[in-house]
């Protein structure tokens, strides 16, 4: 498997999985991606329905990662996916499932189910990519007898998922950065009170967007960055993306008893990570129908697949909402999507990629390649919180079944887009205990906790704070990485 930019740079070049592992961005700036998608035949998606997730995992990912021995992989991903990683399910019977179905009901006459991917370590979706990189990391810096010291900035869900999946892992240090005193307390128990020596929580006296310039700072000093062997685990990682193809596999066999069926998944979007994975699984071949983009307030992405305009947002326009993970300005995962659209011609991908940093933003309304945006199977709509509020009431009326805020978005806009006996399933992003303050507003009443996390906030914390200043956290840094 070769992979290339979305910008053509690398054209001449050959780039493996493990090359493209532990970097982010092209040369170039664009993103990777296979050279051509993996096809499934008939024969593996009728073998892969029986399989447990982890095998499954190995099935999708050995097609993308050629290079890594399939005993290695296999191991890799059987080490990943197991019953007592995912372990915060709703019902203990369903969590060797890994990503359990849950069916709420028909609607129009449309199955309604969730597609939980919440059971992690963290409660959040990003685990199921988050915990597998964990280990390739590992793997792959010990085959090349390196380190790496991931950078990042957190104003919650991703910092926590990536210490989760790095912790105790050799050759890997984290230091995350997060606004002081800022995050909520169950968010800030669950980072702080890691008490692995490889993970250092880095407490900013500042806010998020402070976190965040401290990364650019510290990432545009070139020098500091090799000497420190300075690296991310940000949304745009390939790995990150294909291995979370693997649950719309799942999903789909969940919620059909044969591969002549036909399913929609509508998918919380933010930066158009998960999506990006339910448009590859359908590029594989899976009998996907529609993919519904769900956004929130931050309708960067609902108003590119209504109207064919692309325009990212400023920070004054970027709202804070009560489904905070998908506050986005610009879909970083984006990229790949338009590179498909556009029929793969990476030049023109450079140019509206060119026109998104000088103008702002691009327009396909009056192109033919926006009409293509239905033959991808997408569609899209936006919620508010008045809306995650009356779904999330909804729900719990109706199924007793409590929703996070992402997923309410996520089943607001699935409504508007049911096909009668077309299953329906709603990607439940988050647990709601992480966002306890619009389940108490919706429901009176507390969230549900997995048994793992009570007393979580009364456990003793570990994080150093610092002034948001690059140079004193690139002085941090350096004290523990010993270079
Ligand atoms: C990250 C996140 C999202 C958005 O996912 P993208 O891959 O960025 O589109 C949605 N919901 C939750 C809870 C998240 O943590």
């Amino acid at each position: 498997m070769n992979y290339i930019s979305t910008r053509g740079a690398a054209a001449g070049e050959r780039h493996t999985f493990s090359d493209i592992l532990l970097g982010g961005l092209a040369k170039d700036g664009g993103l990777y991606l296979p050279a051509a998608y993996p096809r499934v035949s008939a024969d593996e998606l009728t073998r892969w329905r029986a399989l447990p997730y982890a095998d499954l995992a190995f099935e999708i990912l050995s097609k993308f990662s050629d290079d890594i021995p399939a005993a290695d992989l296999r191991e890799l991903t059987r080490r990943t996916y197991t019953a007592q990683t995912y372990c915060n399910v709703r019902d203990d019977e369903q969590a060797a499932q890994i990503t359990p179905l849950k069916t709420l009901g028909v609607e129009n006459g449309a199955p309604l189910a969730l597609l939980e991917l919440s059971n992690g370590p963290t409660l959040a979706f990003k685990d199921m990519a988050m915990q597998l990189l964990g280990n390739l990391f590992e793997y792959t810096l010990a085959k090349h007898g390196e380190t790496l010291n991931i950078l990042g900035a957190t104003s919650g869900d991703t910092g926590s998922a990536a210490e989760y999946a790095m912790r105790g892992k050799r050759g890997v240090r984290v230091f995350m950065l997060s606004p002081h005193k800022k995050m909520s307390a169950f968010q800030t128990a669950q980072m702080y009170s890691l008490q692995d020596p490889n993970i250092f929580n880095i407490a900013i006296e500042g806010v998020f967007d402070d976190c965040q310039d401290i990364v650019k700072a510290v990432s545009n000093d070139h020098a500091f960055k090799a000497a420190h062997k300075i690296g991310t685990v940000n949304s745009i990682n390939w790995a990150r993306v294909v291995a979370q193809v693997v649950y719309y596999f799942k999903g789909y066999f969940a919620a059909t008893k044969s591969n002549d069926e036909r399913v929609s998944f509508a998918v919380p979007s933010g930066n158009f990570g998960n999506v990006c994975a339910g448009h590859i699984a359908r590029m594989m071949g899976l009998p996907i129908e529609k993919l519904v983009v769900a956004t929130n307030e931050n309708d960067v992405l609902d108003e590119f697949f209504r109207t064919g305009i692309y325009r990212v947002r400023k920070a004054a326009e970027t709202y804070h909402t009560s489904s905070p993970s998908m506050d986005i300005s610009k879909a970083s995962n984006f990229e790949r999507f338009v590179f498909d659209l556009l029929g793969r011609d990476p030049a023109r991908v450079l140019q509206l990629f060119r026109d998104v940093e000088e103008k702002g933003g691009f327009d396909l309304a009056a192109s033919g390649d926006f009409a293509r945006v239905k033959a991808f199977g997408f569609v899209s709509g936006s919620s508010t919180h008045t809306d995650r509020v009356d779904a999330i009431r909804d729900v719990f009326e109706r199924y007793d079944t409590m929703i996070d805020t992402h997923t309410a978005d996520g089943l607001k806009v699935a409504r508007e887009h049911l096909q009668s006996g077309i299953p329906m399933i709603v990607l439940e992003t988050a647990q709601p205990i992480k966002f306890g303050e619009t389940i108490r507003e919706a429901l009176l009443r507390e969230p549900g906790r997995p048994a793992a996390f009570v007393g979580l906030e009364a456990l003793p914390q570990r994080f150093e704070v610092l002034p948001a200043d690059a140079q004193q956290v690139k002085a941090f840094v350096a004290s523990k990485t010993g270079a």
